[in-house]
């Protein structure tokens, strides 16, 4: 794509981040080894975001050494992502530039030995909590780790080619973190980056249909949800799926916050949440959504985080519940 057509919202998008970008840009130059990690428990935004990176540096630099690492999602792969790369402890012995996108904290990112890199980036949009990294451009302003990378690439001084399948992941990326452009972090930057996507030749049908498509057995999950959930005194709606129910539901446990947007457009509902048993980990996953109220503070307090209209956290017991529903309820009182 040439420089001259970049429209005037994304170069001014760019601006605060010039002088990373090009700190970035050296960097990608200067390394023939590349990983590009992000958070576990992937999501659309995570592996769209990883595997649009990963394609876009495989296209411009076809000489390097470019790979993917993480948990594999249990739905998505194969049908959307391809599997991640596994590469071997040596492997990172020698010099490797260490990509880190969509995620905040250290801990979370999927495969720990991102610090054995050389040298470390971080592109993320959650607020930003800890420092790992050399370089970093954090923006919460962008409603998916898709948008910013994008913005950061068509920015990159020099010509570049934005091929469709990169263009592809980086749609999906955007369009699963602006829950379909709704939320309100969707913006007109977010448009004209996707305008930019499109432009390539990108087909949103068959991309919408392998993102959304369900089977029948999963309506028999939503069917229990419904019949299920809860909803507090001041419109905190929530459900439960413990690990007997998962296994009758025939679900596993990353799949027990699908159902979470169900209360999403329900009058009188502010926050919503879905709360799954983890026996893995012996705790109780929760994921949050709100129409307005920031609801990162409270999922700060039970060792989570995240935007201030979607959020994780996670409960050592289910004894924990109602004080965790009672300060989601507060924001409401
Ligand atoms: P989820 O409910 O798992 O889909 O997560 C919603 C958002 O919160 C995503 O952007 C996650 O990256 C973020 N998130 C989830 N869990 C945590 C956590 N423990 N710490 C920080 N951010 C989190």
């Amino acid at each position: 794509m040439k420089k001259t057509t970049l429209p005037e919202i994304i170069v001014k998008a760019g601006q605060p981040f010039a002088s990373e970008y090009d700190k970035i840009l050296k960097k990608i130059k200067e390394f023939k080894r590349i990983v590009i990690f992000r958070h576990i428990m992937p999501d659309f935004d995570a592996l769209g975001t990883q595997m649009g990176l990963a394609t876009w540096l495989k296209d411009n630099f076809p000489d390097k050494e470019i790979h993917v690492v993480g948990d594999n999602h249990v739905v998505f792969t194969p049908r959307l992502f391809p599997e991640m790369d596994s590469l071997k402890d040596e492997w990172f012995n020698d010099d490797f530039l260490a990509i880190i996108v969509d995620v905040s904290n250290a801990s979370r990112v999927a495969d720990p030995r991102f610090q054995k890199a050389k040298c470390i980036i971080k592109l993320d949009h959650h607020p930003d909590i800890e420092n790992f990294q050399e370089i970093k451009v954090v923006e919460t302003s962008f409603c998916a780790a898709s948008e910013l990378v994008v913005n950061m690439l068509l920015n990159f001084k020099g010509k570049y080619t934005l091929s469709k399948e990169a263009a592809s992941y980086f749609y999906i990326g955007i369009v699963g973190d602006s829950g379909r452009f709704l939320y309100s972090a969707t913006s007109a930057h977010t448009f004209v980056i996707c305008e930019q996507l499109l432009k390539t030749g990108i087909n949103i049908n068959a991309i919408y249909q392998k993102m959304y498509v369900k089977k029948i057995e999963d309506l028999y999950v939503t069917a229990y949800i419904l019949n299920h959930f809860n909803v507090s005194e001041h419109g905190v709606a929530y459900y439960v799926l413990d690990e007997k129910t998962q296994k009758e539901l025939n679900i596993t446990t990353e799949r027990g916050k699908e159902n979470v947007n169900l209360f999403s457009n329900i009058e009188g509902i502010g926050a919503w949440c879905s709360i799954t048993e983890d026996p893995k980990d012996q705790c109780w996953r929760v994921s949050i959504r709100s129409k307005e109220k920031p609801i990162n503070g409270v999922a700060t307090m039970f060792e989570g985080g995240g935007h201030a209209q979607a959020s994780g956290a996670k409960l050592n017991s289910l004894d924990d519940l109602p004080r965790f529903i009672n300060e989601l309820d507060k924001l409401f009182l």
